[in-house]
């Protein structure tokens, strides 16, 4: 189609990092530095190298960092046992507990442990509540992302037709119920799914969090869609590095169709970081009693 609007999520997370920078300033002459504690569980990759963005992330903005690193083969009272001591700690408002953990530890009483008024990924069940119930307080980061995108681009969600393909605990269905609270329509699809591409194909805005590289093409848009592409996937190649990252969605084909269409990389994946930090600050501010407008 002759116009259509490629998302850039680079220059929007920048947008983000600048406001938390100034939050940053204004908390700082509070006497407040905002700190975020991640924990790692795991000898994964990927999750260290997410942690370490995190932790960088931080430091450009002027959030405090620590980190505690527990090795997987620890019993998961560790794991517990620094979670009570950041909940504890003044200086850390923000937890984040990296996930996959190991098997031997239950993943749901980590979420339900760490301090809800210092859970800035949004996965402990009173702030799952708060958000389906239309009182949100941290909002997941991936699907924030989603949304502020979404706003930067002047999407109008009120009465759109949204179809979530995705229903995971971190990106579909909390976005699902985002888009629900601004007024859309919104279908969430899964792998059960029956008819997958009647579902796309009548929406107005269609978001890909399945994990599966390229699956969503044109032939399953319709003309003018709004298209939103969560998926990071590792697809192995001959490269230096292995493997390069992927969307769910054929950008090259998608693109022709779609009124407005985020790639991936370069559009979710940026804000997912970035809201992180806003989170961060907004809990540093609500358990200081700040005045900081947000
Ligand atoms: P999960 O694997 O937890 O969930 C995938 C979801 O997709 C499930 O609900 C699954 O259904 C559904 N699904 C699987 N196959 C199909 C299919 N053929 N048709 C329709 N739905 C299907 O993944 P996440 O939600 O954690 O992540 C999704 C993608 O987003 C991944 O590529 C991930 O890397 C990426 N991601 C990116 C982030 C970012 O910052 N940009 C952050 C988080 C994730 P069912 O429930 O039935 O199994």
């Amino acid at each position: 189609s002759g116009m259509t609007t490629v998302i850039d999520g680079n220059a929007v997370a920048e947008d983000v990092r600048a406001d938390v920078a100034a939050t940053v300033d204004a908390l700082d002459a509070e006497g407040v530095t905002p700190g975020l504690a991640t924990v790692l569980m795991s000898d994964d990759d990927a999750s260290s190298t997410y942690v370490s963005m995190k932790q960088r992330d931080c430091e450009e903005v002027g959030i405090e960092s620590f980190h505690v690193e527990i090795d997987p083969d620890e019993p998961a009272s560790e794991l517990y046992e620094t979670i009570d001591d950041l909940n504890a700690r003044e200086d850390v408002h923000g937890i984040l507990v990296q996930l996959p953990l190991p098997d031997h530890v239950d993943e749901r009483e980590v979420l339900r442990r760490v301090d809800p008024a210092k859970d800035v990924d949004g996965f402990h069940p009173e702030n799952v509540g708060r958000l389906v119930a239309g009182d949100p307080r941290f909002v997941p980061c991936t699907p924030n992302g989603v949304m502020r995108l979404l706003d930067d681009a002047d999407v109008p969600l009120d009465g759109l037709d949204a179809t979530v393909v995705g229903r995971s605990n971190i990106v579909g269905k909390p976005l699902s119920n985002l888009l629900l609270q601004e007024n859309a329509t919104v279908t969430t699809c899964h792998s059960r799914t029956t008819d997958l591409e009647a579902h796309t194909r009548s929406a107005d805005l269609v978001v890909a969090a399945a994990g599966i590289p390229e699956f969503i093409d044109a032939s399953m848009l319709a003309e003018g869609a709004v298209v939103i592409d969560v998926g990071t996937n590792r697809v192995e190649d001959s490269s230096e590095k292995g493997y390069h990252l992927t969307g769910d969605v054929d950008f090259e084909s998608a693109k022709e169709k779609a009124s407005v269409i985020s790639p991936s990389p370069g559009g979710v994946g940026p804000m997912t970081r970035a809201m992180l930090l806003v989170n961060t600050v907004e809990a540093a501010a609500a358990l200081t009693d700040s005045d900081v407008p947000l």
